[in-house]
């Protein structure tokens, strides 16, 4: 595909930069107030040209969020969404953070993973056992007709944005060639060693929830993305615009 296509297919889409439609879905759906409704919304998978998977290198959940986005940003043409989420226990020092994927192992299962978080909180009892789910949102826009039609609704030019390193949430910053700004979200909680419930993924099973009373593998997918850390943090990305 040559570079005037890609170029115009910055002009009038916007690619949430995951491979799972699943995930596509729910970032589309809270995503409704920042999206117009003449763009296309593309994952990974449907966009017309391969992308390349970002490696996450990063040691915290922003630095991986704003690589993944940049690159992907960068390789697209597009205005580019991208996560980073995990588990942190602060009995741990933050641990699993950004290995919650990989905690067990390189290709670790949820099962093992889960395993192994048990094991290294055995003897401990509330409170040493308060958790969070954290997820940090990136969005990252090459100089492109979405680009300058998001950063309008600010009353902002992409030249007016300035070159700064991407520390603070909420600040629009270029980085290169790319302006971007990220929110982060949590979910408060702790862990309990039998899981419960049968939705969702990873330490959904062992994450209590105090005010709902019960686990997060107990919600139900509208629940839990009325109130997961994906979603706090993809609301104030919306919101900001
Ligand atoms: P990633 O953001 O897709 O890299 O997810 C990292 C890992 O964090 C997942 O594989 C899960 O182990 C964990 N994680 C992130 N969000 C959740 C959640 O909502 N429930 C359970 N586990 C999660």
């Amino acid at each position: 595909m040559g570079v005037n296509m890609k170029q115009n297919l910055g002009d009038s889409s916007f690619l949430i930069a995951t491979g799972n439609p699943g995930k596509r879905r729910e970032f589309e759906g809270l995503l409704k107030p920042l999206l117009d409704p003449v763009w296309t919304v593309f994952d990974r998978q449907s966009f017309p040209h391969p992308l390349e998977e970002v490696d996450e290198t990063g040691e915290t959940f922003r630095e991986n969020a704003v690589k993944k986005a940049v690159e992907t940003a960068l390789a697209s043409r597009c205005c580019a969404l991208a996560d980073d989420s995990g588990l942190e226990v602060d009995a741990l020092g933050g641990a699993p953070g950004v290995r919650s994927a990989r905690f067990a192992g390189e290709s670790a299962t949820d099962q093992e993973n889960n395993r192994l978080l048990i094991q290294r909180l055995e003897g401990r009892v509330h409170p040493n056992r308060r958790a969070r789910f954290v997820a940090v949102v990136c969005l990252a826009m090459p100089d492109n007709a979405v680009a300058r039609a998001l950063l309008a609704r600010r009353g902002l030019t992409f030249e007016q944005v300035s070159p700064a390193a991407p520390r603070a949430e909420g600040q629009l910053v270029r980085v290169g060639d790319v302006v971007l700004v990220w929110f982060r979200g949590t979910l408060e909680g702790r862990i309990v060693d039998e899981p419960v419930g049968e939705y969702g993924f990873g330490y959904d099973p062992h994450f209590f929830l105090p005010e709902q009373g019960k686990t997060s593998a107990e919600l139900s997918r509208e629940e839990k993305n009325r109130i997961s850390h994906r979603a706090v943090a993809t609301r104030k990305l919306s919101s900001f615009f």
